[in-house]
């Protein structure tokens, strides 16, 4: 299983983050630069360059991720909501840490 890297953001902030919701290898962040009134970031403490590697997690942990990710949105105090996960430059992809966006507190509409 993947470890930290030492020049990654999103390991750093794994370690030494103001995580709103941890458990479970996982934690969740605010986003620096939220796009909605809730704007959270899901981030896996395993190192994945992006959701492409996905199959680096085993089912369990692919599993508890996405338990995570639900149990984050009640913990924020959202019921509906949207997930992201952009991947790769051509996807919006910034951070190479895979992480999933949670946003809401607004009507979210349709459009990408
Ligand atoms: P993406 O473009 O999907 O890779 O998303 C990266 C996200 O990380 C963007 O929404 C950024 O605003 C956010 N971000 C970048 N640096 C930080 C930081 N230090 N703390 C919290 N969020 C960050
Ligand atoms: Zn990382």
């Amino acid at each position: 299983m993947p470890g930290p890297r030492e020049d990654c953001l999103f390991c750093t902030l794994v370690r030494e983050g103001t995580h709103v919701h941890a458990a479970d290898g996982f934690v969740a962040i605010n986003d620096i630069n939220p796009l909605a009134p809730v704007h959270v970031l899901v981030l896996p403490e395993h190192h994945l360059d992006t959701f492409r590697e996905i199959g680096e997690l085993d089912a369990e942990e692919a599993k508890r991720m996405l338990e995570f990710v639900a149990e984050t949105a009640e913990k924020v105090g959202l019921t509906d909501y949207r997930l992201v996960v952009n991947v790769g430059p051509g996807g919006g992809q910034t951070v190479y840490h895979l992480h999933w966006h949670i946003l809401g507190g607004r009507e979210m509409g349709h459009d990408l």
